[in-house]
């Protein structure tokens, strides 16, 4: 999963560009991501202020 560091963000889009799942939502004042989202991580590679984070998930709970 992408972790957002809200403090750092500028809002600009980059990682929306980069993203080839279309996983990213952003406004003026909102980012978000959906469960289109891959954890490819190029919009952790494309942020220029080092806003996201990929967070390595174990013992991923099985939907009932
Ligand atoms: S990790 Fe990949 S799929 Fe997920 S939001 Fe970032 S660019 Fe999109
Ligand atoms: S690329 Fe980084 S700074 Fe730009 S909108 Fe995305 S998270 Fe924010």
């Amino acid at each position: 999963m992408i972790e957002l560091n809200d403090d750092k963000c500028m809002h600009c889009g980059a990682c929306v560009g980069a993203c080839p799942a279309n996983a990213i939502y952003l406004n003026e004042v909102i980012l978000d991501f959906n469960d289109d989202c891959t954890d490819c991580g190029l919009c952790v590679r494309a942020c220029p202020v080092g806003a996201l984070s990929l967070i390595r998930t174990r013992g991923i709970k099985i939907p009932a």
